[in-house]
């Protein structure tokens, strides 16, 4: 056992969010620990080395603007760049930030307490490690915990068995072998283009049909890379103020309703040319609020999936029916309709012939048994609170998040939680988090963080809580602001819905990026309206005084 440690802050968790975390944290003059599980930092980028993975906000944007240096220096290869590329990224801010010496990687946060009396929180490892600290930043994640499906027989199958989520470091050889894909979230829908080059044979197991669109992924220019980076600052502060967090497509002015039939096709094709989901996402001001707006958008859609597959018996079962355009995340991709065309891909519609069980040989559904050489799970994730609840935290009066959380799932602003003083989420529910570019609403939440510790160390302030009222208060405006669009007509890991016995109700703030940032500004203004400040008592004072 080691000997326990006393710091100022611990950062869990080093994406993109933990990364930026430690640096803001240790420019304030804060001591800071950092754990990551991994073995190295990226997170999602990190842990999704599966073919194929790219992101879907163009990179130029989602990428850091805290520092211009590297902002001004980091060549981005690709519109939507792969995996590696935005790993290496990460790796570099790090480097540059020089963070990587506060990390203990490999190393899990198992459980969290918070000690009412001395303002401060006990953080255990797996290693056997304890820290004290006063503040904790859950960079966590909201898409970090992986999802296996709950079928009969997981463990039985003698094949290879892969997590899109958990993909190992070496690459993955699918040569000559038949291999099932369950999954067609925007995760199985970037995997089985680059599966099926491979794979002798390949089954798509789907069980909900998605809208997918063009990437239109292509190497950036130099020159086009160069203008970007002198209007960089501009870009910046524009994108703070966009709905989305973006700078590079301007938030729509109008209702697609005002065109005819001809018109609103006409303006769909070119967006189809230019490709990418935020050029459609942003063309019009109603997808996501009027269904008959949405039911263009989506008509389109699947007449290009009838346009593109040849075999219309596939088409059809491609075709999305249940769920608007953008209430789950629209996919986009490289090839995946065309993919039906090879011979060597076949689609197994889940509707209409489930799985019964998997078998040491494949996957027995109601239409008889597969035999696969590999199964590939992109089959989603414990989403937004996972990564949480799956930490014993205990707060104030020894209460259980995971508890408080199995009954609904509550945050003020979308960074504190009633009851949990001192402990910080990035990007937490009640945030606009996956509803934007992360990597804009990761700064943002990082450098309110930093703010607010300043501000109470400032003030010679130990403790600050959301009130239960104020926490309640605002998950009523966000469901508020969810139930006026379509967002709510679909069940996904945006609500919870892809996780057995978990709590139900849509916690991501759809009211856009820009409105979010001024109802926090506003809250900073009031004094941090809605949250309970406690002086720091006597015998801390001495250490806040010494770290800052
Ligand atoms: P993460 O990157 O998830 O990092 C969290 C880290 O915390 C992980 O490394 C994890 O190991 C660690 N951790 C968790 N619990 C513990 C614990 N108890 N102890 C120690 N360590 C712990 N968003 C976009 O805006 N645009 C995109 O294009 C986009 N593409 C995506 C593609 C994929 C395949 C996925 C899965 C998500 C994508 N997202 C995208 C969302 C993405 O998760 C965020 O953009 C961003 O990378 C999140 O960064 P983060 O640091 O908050 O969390
Ligand atoms: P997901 O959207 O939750 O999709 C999971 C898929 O697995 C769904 O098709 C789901 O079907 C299926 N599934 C789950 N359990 C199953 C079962 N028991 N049997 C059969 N099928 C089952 O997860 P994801 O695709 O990993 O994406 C998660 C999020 O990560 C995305 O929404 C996005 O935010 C992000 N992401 C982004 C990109 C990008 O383009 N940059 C790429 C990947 C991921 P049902 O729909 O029927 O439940």
């Amino acid at each position: 056992m080691k000997a326990v440690e006393n710091v100022d802050a611990v950062v869990v968790g080093t994406g993109f969010a933990g990364v930026y975390a430690i640096h803001k944290l240790r420019s304030l003059g804060l001591s800071v620990r950092a754990f990551e599980a991994g073995s190295d930092v990226g997170g999602t980028w990190y842990w999704n080395k599966y073919p194929g993975a790219r992101c879907d906000v163009e990179s130029l944007e989602y990428s850091f603007g805290f520092s211009n240096e590297i902002q001004q220096k980091w060549d981005w290869s690709h519109r939507f760049s792969f995996q590696p590329d935005i790993q290496r990224y990460i790796a570099h801010v790090a480097d540059t930030v020089d963070v990587r010496q506060l990390i203990e990687f490999n190393t899990k946060v198992v459980s969290q307490t918070y000690d009412e009396k001395q303002q401060r929180w006990a953080v255990s490892t797996d290693k056997g490690e304890v820290i004290h600290c006063s503040f904790c930043v859950m960079a966590t994640g909201i898409l970090s915990v992986p999802l296996y499906p709950d079928i009969p027989g997981l463990d039985s199958f003698t094949g290879e068995k892969y997590h899109s989520g958990a993909w190992p470091s070496e690459p993955v050889d699918f040569t000559g072998k038949r291999v099932a894909v369950f999954g067609t979230g925007a995760t199985g829908i970037q995997i089985v283009p680059e599966v099926a080059k491979q794979a002798s044979r390949l089954f798509v197991m789907q069980r909900t049909a998605n809208f997918s669109l063009p990437a239109g992924n292509k190497p950036l220019r130099p020159e086009d890379v160069e203008t970007y980076r002198k209007d960089y600052p501009e870009r910046r502060k524009r994108a703070r103020k966009h709905i989305f967090g973006i700078s590079n497509v301007p938030e729509p002015t109008r209702s697609v309703l005002e065109l005819s039939e001809e018109e609103a096709n006409a303006a769909f094709e070119k967006l189809w040319e230019m490709g990418g989901s935020l050029n459609f996402q942003m063309a019009f001001n109603d997808f996501m609020k009027d269904e008959r707006a949405n039911k263009r958008l989506a008509d389109f859609v699947r007449r290009k999936i009838r346009e593109t597959v040849k075999d219309q018996a596939t088409a059809e079962k491609l075709c999305p029916y249940d769920h608007p355009i953008g209430s789950r995340r629209i996919c986009i991709d490289t090839g995946y309709y065309e993919t039906y065309n090879r011979d060597n891909v076949e689609l197994i519609s889940l509707r209409e012939t489930p799985v019964k069980r998997i078998t040491p040989k494949g996957i027995e559904t109601e239409a008889g048994e597969i035999e696969v050489d590999a199964i590939v799970f992109a089959t989603g994730f414990d989403g937004i609170t996972g990564a949480l609840t799956h930490i014993d935290i205990a707060g104030r009066n020894g209460v259980k998040l995971s508890e408080q959380w199995q009954k609904e799932v509550g945050s003020y602003m979308g960074f504190t939680v009633h009851g949990f003083p001192n402990m910080f989420i990035i990007t937490g529910p009640g945030s606009p988090a996956v509803k934007s570019n992360m990597v804009m609403s990761i700064e943002q939440h990082v450098e309110l963080i930093g703010d607010t510790i300043a501000y109470m160390r400032s003030r010679g302030l130990g403790a600050i809580e959301a009130t239960a009222e104020a926490e309640r208060a605002w998950m009523e405006r966000v469901s508020e602001i969810a139930n006026k669009t379509l967002f709510v007509k679909a069940d996904s890991w945006y609500n919870g819905a892809n996780v057995a016995g978990k709590a139900r109700g849509f916690t991501i703030y759809v009211g856009g990026v820009n409105n979010y940032r001024l109802e926090v500004e506003n809250m900073i203004a009031d004094g941090y309206r809605g949250m309970v400040l406690e002086p720091l008592r006597s015998d801390q004072k001495t250490e806040a005084r010494a770290s800052l």
